[in-house]
């Protein structure tokens, strides 16, 4: 039996085939997946998730790809992302709670329409709810992490847990979602009673830092490299004289050395060769190894 009439009778998934998974990361890098999966309600994840072990198929999982680099030969499987989208819901106190597919700055504006802080650091990042948990997303000196109450996840097999905030691992960039097999279905955020006004003014004021300092109408995966310890990873790579520095359609951000950007027809190699050139130059010039922020989907030799 095909993968797709394996999966076509869960009620709520959405199915594509051959899908070029270029367009679903702000990179616009890669290349194509045997089957993309977009589970439209838990529901749908949760059964999606309790027959996976028996398809013997690798899977990945994304979000708004806004933080993955993917292989120039795709990934030979399936690749799972909740639809994009959906509603928050406020639940009682200060506290909401949103689906996986929801996008953060939508999320953002939500809280601030709400009349509650805590959320306006986020206005920008252009991720999912469950990529920006998984990636524990930040700026400003504050991150997703300080505000999250607990996380709904399924595993392979079916089985459902919630894990309290405390429990998710979070740390710089980190989380433990990135390492164990679960796919995040919701999350519970617990916030501050503010003021719509001013939380709408600090957004606006962060909005207008990013844009002033970020490529935003460049194509790229945000910052590339975690902040080392005692640095910034832009402020070396710049010292380092790399702005501007190509290897074929991959670029080093003239606006923000932190970022590479797709300067046009770039490939997943393109920017691996770039991310060495870039840690190697570092490292020569100031004995510190950047390490990647950027996850990679499909197969690319290790960076
Ligand atoms: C212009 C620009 C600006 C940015 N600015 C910032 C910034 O200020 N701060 C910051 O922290 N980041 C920033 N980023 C990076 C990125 O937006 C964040 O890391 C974001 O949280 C990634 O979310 P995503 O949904 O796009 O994740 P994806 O890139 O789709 O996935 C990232 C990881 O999360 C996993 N994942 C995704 N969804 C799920 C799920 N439902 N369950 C389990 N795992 C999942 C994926 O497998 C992958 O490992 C920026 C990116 C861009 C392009």
């Amino acid at each position: 039996m095909s993968l797709f009439s394996s999966l076509k009778n869960i009620r709520g998934l959405r199915l594509t085939e051959n899908v070029p998974l270029a367009n679903m990361t702000t990179f616009r890098i890669g290349g194509p997946c045997r089957l993309i999966c977009e589970p439209e309600s838990p529901e749908a994840a949760i059964e999606l998730f309790r027959i996976l072990p028996e398809l013997n198929v690798p899977y990945a999982l994304l979000g708004n790809g806004s933080n993955t680099l993917v292989s120039d030969k795709g990934f030979d499987g399936i690749v799972i992302r909740p639809v994009s989208g959906g509603a928050a819901e406020r639940l009682f106190g200060s506290r909401i709670r949103a689906g996986a597919g929801m996008l953060v700055p939508s999320l953002a504006c939500f809280a601030r329409d709400q009349g509650l802080a805590g959320l306006a650091f986020a206005q920008g990042i252009p991720g999912s709810v469950g990529g920006g948990l998984t990636m524990n997303c930040g700026a400003y000196g504050a991150n997703i992490a300080d505000v999250c109450e607990s996380v709904v996840c399924v595993r392979p097999g079916g089985e459902v847990h919630t894990f309290a905030g405390s429990e998710c691992g979070f740390g710089y960039r980190e989380s433990i979602f990135r390492h164990e097999q679960l796919y995040i279905l919701e999350a519970t955020f617990v916030l501050t009673e503010g003021d719509s006004s001013a939380i709408a003014e600090d957004m606006r004021t962060y909005a207008a830092k990013r844009s002033a300092s970020q490529p935003l109408h460049m194509p790229s995966a945000g910052s590339v490299f975690k902040r080392p310890e005692g640095y910034f990873a832009g402020k070396l790579i710049e010292d380092a004289g790399l702005k501007g520095y190509r290897i074929g359609g991959a670029e080093v951000s003239e606006k923000h050395a932190g970022f590479i950007v797709n300067a046009g027809g770039a490939t997943a190699a393109d920017v691996i060769a770039l991310i060495r050139h870039i840690q190697q130059t570092v490292y020569d010039r100031f004995g510190v190894w950047l390490e990647r922020e950027v996850c990679i989907l499909g197969d690319v030799e290790n960076v």
